[in-house]
């Protein structure tokens, strides 16, 4: 094998066969590696490309969309990034987490509504009270709140977090000024 072009995909289609027949492996596992092995082959068809006055043409395979997929994660984590970059805010500021204490969890389940409210709440108010103190800035801050959903994981474990984007600074009700933190570097 010319180790300068091995890729992942080359190594379990020279050796996963041998592989699948002493070791088995979950279907999940399963289903991921033939999905690699097939990636941007004929196994899964092709597609053809070209500029609608017929000047150029080219061939494609499919490629398998799997998330485990080097070839594919790829460009879908660079996609990723490319949104959440687009997300965020255009000055300096702090990413925060807030969460509730274990102990309340089982509460939590049973009133989720009202105690998402009351986190919300409890977390605009620390934020402001620790900022409008002048030994740390003596100033209000811009905040945006919001919880956290990731797909059908919303579903199963309603969030029991608030994430908070607070500016780095804030209104000393100075006009034209903007107070800063104070610590190291400020
Ligand atoms: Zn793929």
């Amino acid at each position: 094998m010319d180790t300068a072009t091995t890729t992942i995909q080359k190594v379990m289609q020279l050796g996963w066969e041998a592989y699948e027949k002493v070791r088995p492996l979950p279907t999940h596992v399963r289903e991921a590696v033939k999905a690699i092995i097939a990636c941007r082959t004929k196994a899964l068809g092709g597609h053809v490309q070209g500029c609608p006055d017929g000047h150029f043409t080219r061939h494609w395979y499919n490629s398998c969309k799997h998330r485990l997929c080097p070839q594919c994660a790829y460009i879908l984590v660079e996609r990723w990034l490319r949104k959440q970059k687009a997300r965020l805010l255009g000055c300096d500021h702090y990413h925060m987490i807030f969460t509730i204490p274990h102990q309340l969890h089982g509460i939590w389940l049973h009133n989720v509504k009202p105690m998402t409210n009351l986190l919300f709440l409890t977390v605009r108010d620390t934020l402001f009270n620790f900022m409008a103190d002048e030994k740390h800035c003596g100033a209000q801050p811009g905040i945006i709140s919001h919880r956290w959903r990731s797909g059908a994981g919303w579903f199963l474990a309603p969030a029991k977090t608030r994430h908070a984007a607070a500016l780095h600074g804030g209104d000393d009700q100075i006009p034209g000024q903007i107070a800063r933190p104070s610590g190291p570097g400020n």
